[in-house]
């Protein structure tokens, strides 16, 4: 595609990229078929061709206005798009550097940057969350049924086995997981430990930074990311062998920190360092897929929804099956599985219409063989997909 910046655009600290993502598209279209918000609005301008021109058409010189960003808004950044384009176009980047622009220029409502904030923040609470949840746990029967379902029962956690071994790897105990989910960690520490791999997880209020990049707060995001660096640090200056991540979604960013810093003179090596070091769970497990037997594997038939940030983002579709399969487990069909759940990160709170769609025929997908249970690879998707679905899900690890 033939660009021409406008002349603002061209002093930004993004023109380059902005040129080298828009020249790749040639405008084919075949992204749109496998985009979600495209199949359920059938809108052009919902789709992935249609943003891309919408951004072009800013980076040229119009105005932003609310519509515009309207549409922006509604992309999951599940990034489908990307693993269908033939050109090989970075549209999650261009993404990003189009709403960081166009929030400038057109700042968003006082309302909707409180509501951005106090999910963020939230989130990202530590006791707050925690306590807000226990009391949602305890006191579930009182709450309104549309409450009640986004509250999960607690669940019990179990003994955590870690003992001292030649081979560690740093773990991110992530925002939300350990409270609503602990046995996804638990289960990861035990089966390593099992496999003589140490588990360190540095205590405190340890955040990948994807919620803020979400909410559109970028500068508290980066103030996150530093600060789990700088935790991170001292483990990784004594040789841990790789950073592990339960969470597919927070996995991704975590990934991506040496793209995120590589301004930065101080934190650019560093970044560069803590994602060359990044392991999703699943590469480490496979490594030892024939030292792993689960008696009772064969009895049971699980669905697996791949999360997006694993298909899409990290390139790693497919491996939870296989693994799980190896493991003995019957494995289930699952339709139009490229597809994203509707949780995607805060967008479920964001874009509560849309999301709940994803949800009900995401279900519907995973239910084709019956499965006896879901198993995924991401928190988000994992409660998500909870909510008003009879199967149980898991995380993956937990099967192990
Ligand atoms: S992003 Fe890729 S698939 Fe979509 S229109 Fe551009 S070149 Fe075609
Ligand atoms: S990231 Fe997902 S929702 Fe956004 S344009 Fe691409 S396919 Fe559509």
């Amino acid at each position: 595609m033939q660009t021409r910046l406008a002349p603002r655009i061209k002093q930004s600290r993004h023109a380059e990229a902005i040129e080298t993502i828009l020249r790749k598209c040639v405008h084919c279209g075949f992204c749109n078929a496998t985009c979600p918000t495209y199949q359920l609005l059938g809108d052009e301008l919902d789709g992935p061709r249609g943003r891309i021109y919408q951004m072009k058409q800013y980076f040229e010189g119009e105005p932003a206005n609310a519509e515009m960003l309207g549409h922006l808004d509604r992309c999951l950044t599940c990034r489908a798009c990307e693993t269908t384009c033939p050109s090989g176009v970075h549209y999650s980047q261009l993404l990003e550097i189009g709403k960081e622009l166009i929030e400038v220029e057109l700042p968003r409502a006082r309302l909707d940057r409180l509501r951005r904030a106090a999910i963020v923040r939230f989130i990202n609470s530590g006791w707050l969350f925690t306590a807000c949840i226990r009391l949602g746990q305890a006191f579930a029967w009182m709450l309104p049924a549309a409450l009640r379902h986004s509250v999960p029962a607690r669940q019990p956690a179990l003994a955590r086995s870690n003992g001292s071994h030649a081979r560690k790897v740093l773990m991110l105990a992530g925002c939300v997981q350990p409270t609503l989910a602990p046995n996804t960690n638990i289960s990861a520490v035990n089966l390593l430990n099992q496999l003589g791999i140490e588990v360190i997880e540095p205590t405190g209020k340890l955040c990948c930074g994807a919620a803020a990049m979400h909410t559109s707060e970028p500068d508290y995001a980066l103030r996150q990311v530093k600060h789990t660096i700088d935790s991170w640090w001292p483990y990784i200056e004594d040789g841990v062998e790789a950073i592990v991540v339960t969470a597919t979604g927070c996995g991704v960013s975590v990934r991506d920190y040496g793209n995120l810093l590589a301004d930065d003179p101080e934190y650019a090596q560093k970044g560069k360092t803590v994602s060359s070091l990044y392991r999703d769970l699943v590469e480490v497990v496979e490594a030892h897929s024939d030292q792993i037997e689960v008696s009772d594997a064969a009895d049971k038939r699980v669905a697996v929804h791949t999360p997006c940030t694993m298909q899409h983002g990290l390139g790693l579709g497919n491996r939870v099956e296989r693994l799980l399969a190896g493991a003995g487990y019957r494995i289930c069909r699952v339709e139009e599985a490229h597809l994203c759940c509707g949780s995607a990160g805060t967008y479920s709170m964001l874009q509560p219409a849309l999301a709940m769609q994803l949800q009900h025929n995401k279900i519907r997908a995973l239910s084709v063989d019956q499965p006896d249970i879901v198993a995924t690879a991401n928190i988000g998707c994992q409660l998500h997909l909870a909510q008003g679905n009879s199967t149980a899900v898991v995380h993956w690890i937990e099967l192990l």
